[in-house]
C-alpha cells in the first residue's frame, strides 16, 4: 500500500501512525494536524494541566524523536479543508494537496455550541484544547465569580479546581442529576455531595435562559427559573458534537459522527474514521455508539491499523474512562447501558467504594471511586464474561483479582 494519511493527531491520530508502524507497515505516513503544538494529551487540561501541577511540556504524546525514528512526516498548523474522493486526495486551507492510498479520519469532536443567545461574549469560555485552556487558566487566576454550565465530566473536574483555587463557584445543571448521561444515581448522588463539600453550589434541574454582559463582558447569567448569578467567568460544559464536517462534505455516511463498520471502514473503503469522530457498532452497547474517551481513541487506531496491514478483525474493546475531581478519581469500566440494579463494594462514606451495575445477573458496568484495584478487576472480570453474584461484589473481603484470574485460568 502507498500512502497513509491521517488527518487529526490527537490520542487518535498519534496512536495509528504508532500501530501502523508497529504493525510492521513500512510505507508512508503522514499526520496532520490544524493545530500547531505538537500533540498532547488532552484529558490534563481539565485536571493537573489546570492547577498547574503538570506542566507543558509533560502533555506531549510522544517525544520529537518518535515521528523521525518512526518515519512518520508530520503537517501540523495546515488544516485539511476538503476531500476529493475520486482522486484521493485531501486539500489544505494553504492551498497544497496531498493524494493518498489510504485516508484515516481521526478529526475529534469540538465543543457543543451554547443553545441560547449572547454567548460569544469575552469571559465565556468551553475547554477542548491547549488554546482553551491556557486561556481558562489565564481567565480563572482573575475570576471572582464563576459559573459552569453542566455537570458532566470537564463541567465537575473544572469546578473542583476553580473552588480549591477559592473561586466562588456555581455548578447549573438542567439534569436532575450530576454526570446523569454517563453514571449510576449512586455515584451522581455521591459526587453532588462531594462537590458541595468543595464549597461549590450546585443547581441542578434549571437551565440557563441567557448571559448578561457588560461593555462586552460577562457580567452575569440568568436561570431558567428567575434566579440571576453574577459571573466573570462562565465554563460551557454541555458536552460536545463529532468532528464530521469534512465527512459530511464529501459524502460520506454520518449520523452523529462518521459511521464505520466493526473495522473501522467508512462508507468509503479508501477512508476510515476513528475516535471521537466516529459513530461505530459497539459489541458491549449492542448498536452503534460514539464514545469520547482515549481508550476508545488509542483502540480504534490499532484496529485500523491492523485491517491496513491485512489482519482484519472486529473491533471488541471494553470501554473504561476516569475522571479526576478533587481527592476522587473516578473509574468506570463497562457501560452503563440498562443496568437495573447496583450494589455497593465499601462505604461511600470512606470515599473509597464501587457501584457495582448488573443488568438481571449480567455485570455490565462497574464504578470506583478511590479504588483502582477494584476497576482493574472489574475490567478483567467484564470483558471475560465472568459471572459474578451481587453478594462476591458487595463481600469487601472477596478478592475480585484472584477470582478473575482464576476464572481466566479455568476457561
Ligand atoms: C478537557 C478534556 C478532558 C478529558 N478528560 C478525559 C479523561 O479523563 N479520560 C478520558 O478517557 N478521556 C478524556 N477526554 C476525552 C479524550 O481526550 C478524547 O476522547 C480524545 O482526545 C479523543 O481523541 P481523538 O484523537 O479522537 O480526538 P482529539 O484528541 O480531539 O484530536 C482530534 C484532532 O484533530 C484535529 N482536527 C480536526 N479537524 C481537522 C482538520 N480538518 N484538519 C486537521 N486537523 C483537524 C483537531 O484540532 C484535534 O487536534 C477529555 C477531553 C477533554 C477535552
Amino acid at each position: 500500500m502507498e500512502r497513509v494519511v491521517i488527518v487529526g493527531a490527537g490520542h487518535a491520530g498519534v496512536a495509528a501512525a504508532a500501530a501502523l508502524r508497529d504493525e510492521k507497515y513500512s510505507g508512508p505516513i503522514v499526520l496532520v494536524s490544524d493545530e500547531t503544538h505538537a500533540p498532547y494529551q488532552r484529558p490534563p487540561l481539565s485536571k493537573a494541566y489546570l492547577k498547574g501541577s503538570l506542566g507543558r511540556e509533560s502533555l506531549v504524546l510522544r517525544g520529537a524523536a518518535f515521528y523521525d525514528q518512526q518515519r512518520v512526516d508530520t503537517k501540523f498548523g495546515d488544516a485539511v479543508v476538503s476531500i476529493d474522493r475520486a482522486a484521493k486526495q485531501v486539500c489544505f486551507g494553504s492551498g497544497r494537496s496531498l493524494g493518498y492510498e489510504h485516508l484515516i479520519l481521526a478529526t475529534g469532536a469540538r465543543a457543543r455550541p451554547a443553545p441560547f443567545a449572547d454567548a460569544d461574549l469575552a469571559g465565556v469560555v468551553t475547554l477542548r484544547n491547549l488554546n482553551d485552556a491556557d486561556q481558562l487558566k489565564q481567565r480563572l487566576e482573575a475570576a471572582q465569580d464563576v459559573v459552569v454550565v453542566g455537570a458532566g465530566f470537564i463541567g465537575l473536574e473544572f469546578a473542583a479546581t476553580a473552588v480549591a483555587a477559592g473561586k466562588r463557584v456555581t455548578v447549573v445543571e438542567v439534569a436532575p442529576r450530576v454526570m446523569g448521561r454517563a453514571v449510576s444515581p449512586p455515584i451522581s448522588d455521591f459526587f453532588a455531595t462531594a462537590h458541595r463539600e468543595f464549597g461549590t453550589t450546585l443547581l441542578l434541574g434549571t437551565g440557563v435562559s441567557a448571559i448578561e454582559a457588560r461593555e462586552g463582558r460577562v457580567c452575569a447569567v440568568w436561570l431558567a427559573d428567575g434566579t440571576i448569578l453574577p459571573a466573570d467567568l462562565v465554563l460551557l460544559g454541555i458536552g460536545v458534537v463529532a468532528e464530521d464536517r469534512l465527512a459530511q462534505e464529501c459524502g460520506l455516511t454520518c449520523n452523529n459522527g462518521i459511521v464505520v463498520d466493526a473495522q473501522m471502514k467508512t462508507s468509503d473503503a479508501y477512508v476510515s474514521a476513528i475516535g471521537d469522530c466516529c459513530s461505530h457498532p459497539n459489541i458491549w452497547h449492542g448498536g452503534n455508539l460514539r464514545l469520547e474517551s482515549v481508550q476508545n481513541a488509542a483502540d480504534q487506531a490499532r484496529t485500523v491499523a491492523r485491517r491496513l496491514v491485512g489482519r482484519s478483525e472486529d473491533y471488541s474493546a471494553l470501554p473504561w474512562f476516569w475522571s479526576d475531581q478533587g481527592d476522587l478519581k473516578l473509574q468506570i469500566a463497562g457501560l452503563l447501558g440498562n443496568a437495573d440494579t447496583f450494589v455497593l463494594r465499601g462505604e461511600p462514606q470512606t470515599r473509597a467504594f464501587s457501584v457495582f451495575g448488573f443488568a438481571g445477573d449480567k455485570l455490565c458496568c462497574v464504578e470506583s471511586v478511590n479504588r483502582g484495584g477494584d476497576h482493574m478487576a472489574a475490567r478483567r472480570l467484564i470483558s471475560d464474561k465472568i459471572s459474578l453474584s451481587a453478594a462476591q461484589a458487595s463481600d469487601i473481603s472477596f478478592d475480585l483479582k484472584a477470582y478473575a484470574m482464576r476464572r481466566k485460568l479455568a476457561a
